[in-house]
């Protein structure tokens, strides 16, 4: 499995480093349905599509070593950075 995983949200992503991962499910209270720790307790998105876009950035905000980020389209990172919200929907 990649060390990083990446999923849309509307214009923005959401970016998974599993090689930052070092606890144990913070993030996957927060979006159980779309996250969950493998074998080795490292987190994986296994469902991107099973959670809302704001479950998984709570879970964004949860994670203490930034594991998960937010990148806009220019690859600049906007969570956990800031508590903006991504508009989700139509252009
Ligand atoms: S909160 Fe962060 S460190 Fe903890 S399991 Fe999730 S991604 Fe890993």
């Amino acid at each position: 499995m990649d060390a990083v995983q990446e999923h849309k949200l509307g214009k923005v992503t959401l970016r998974i480093d599993r090689s930052l991962c070092v606890c144990f499910g913070d993030c996957v209270a927060q979006a159980p349905t779309a996250l969950e720790l493998d074998d080795d307790d490292v987190v994986v998105l296994s469902r991107p599509d099973a959670a809302d876009a704001q479950s998984l950035l709570a879970a964004c905000e949860a994670c203490p070593v930034d594991a998960l980020s937010v990148v806009d389209a220019e690859g600049r990172e906007v969570l956990p950075s800031s508590l903006s919200v991504p508009h989700q929907g139509k252009e």
